[in-house]
């Protein structure tokens, strides 16, 4: 079953405690559709300005996504600058240069109309709506991202996007931003009540929690003796969480729970290295023998 995202293809410039790099292919969506690409086939909508090349073009036709809607304009592809500290759980953003984003109007090819797996992958909550209202009928689901930069600058376009999915995926700081409820259980209650009815909270070291009818479900994140960078991390969860779900073609709670794994599995992945170089090189045994370490590595008896 194939895979609709929309959100940010980019050029990063990043800064960790193990190294720098002033330009380097990013952006949600790319992360986002790299790693689900291991799963199930992916249609691509963004906007890229002239600068992004042949070669930039080829990481993601190499991993077969499709870019029928990827469009080109005059000017500068989406660019964004972030510094880590030293342990790397804290970042600061140092430009965020919406460029051609900014007089972007998303338009589906019609062999995406169709979709019944959407993401809609950060950026701004309107662009995300007019993606899923081009959507015929109703996809069997739809998930959304987001983050500070939006809470803040288009809380209620955000508030009316997220009244269209049943998926939050969304980091801890912002779950508590969107919610103003501290407590993560409270605050999935009040997100319930904004339209989600799946909260997924990444937290970074501490794995992710997803928080539905069902009750509480928890992963650890895949302990890494040295990540590298953190860049993405969120976004490549988010592929793996979504990309296994396209693929198994339901969502019951066995099958939410395997892609909560998948999704952590995806996204220690792409800390091992800068940007997407670790990504780029994965292969789908590595995957399969990550997510078995998983279950060794939460396995008990009572
Ligand atoms: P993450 O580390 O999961 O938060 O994702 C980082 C990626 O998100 C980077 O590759 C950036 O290009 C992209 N990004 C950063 N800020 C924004 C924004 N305001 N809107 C869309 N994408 C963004």
């Amino acid at each position: 079953m194939s895979l609709l995202v929309v959100g940010s293809v980019a050029f990063d410039a990043l800064e960790s405690p193990y190294g720098k790099v002033d330009r380097t292919l990013g952006g949600a969506a790319t992360y986002f559709a790299i790693s689900a690409s291991f799963f199930s086939p992916v249609n691509l909508v963004a906007i890229v300005g002239d600068d992004f090349t042949e070669k930039d073009e080829r990481v993601l036709r190499g991993r077969g996504i499709d870019l029928e809607g990827l469009e080109r304009a005059a000017g500068k592809t989406f660019f964004w600058a972030g510094r880590y500290s030293e342990n790397l759980n804290e970042r600061v953003t140092l430009a965020t240069d919406l460029n051609v984003f900014a007089g972007f109007k998303p338009r589906l090819p019609e062999k995406y109309r169709s979709a019944k797996y959407v993401f809609l992958a950060n950026i701004a909550p309107d662009l995300q709506r007019s993606v899923l209202h081009q959507v015929k009928g109703k996809p069997r689901l739809a998930a959304l991202d987001t983050m500070n930069y939006w809470i803040e600058r288009s809380n209620a376009e955000l508030r009316e996007t997220l009244r269209h999915v049943q998926v939050l995926i969304i980091n801890d700081s912002e779950t508590r931003q969107l919610s103003s409820e501290h407590n993560l259980l409270r605050a999935a209650k009040h997100i319930f009540r904004m339209g989600p009815s799946i909260l997924v909270v990444k937290r970074g070291e501490h794995g992710a929690m997803m928080v539905d009818k069902h009750g509480v479900f928890s992963v650890p994140a895949f302990p890494l003796e040295e990540p590298h960078d953190p860049t993405g991390a969120g976004d490549s969860f988010a592929g793996g969480f979504m990309g296994y779900l396209a693929q198994a073609g339901r969502h019951e709670d066995a099958a939410l729970r395997r892609a909560m794994v998948y999704g952590s599995v995806l996204g220690s992945f792409a800390v091992e290295r800068f940007g997407l170089e670790r990504l780029r090189t994965l292969k789908r045994p590595e995957i399969n023998a990550r997510a078995r370490h998983f279950a060794k590595l939460t396995q008990f008896t009572l």
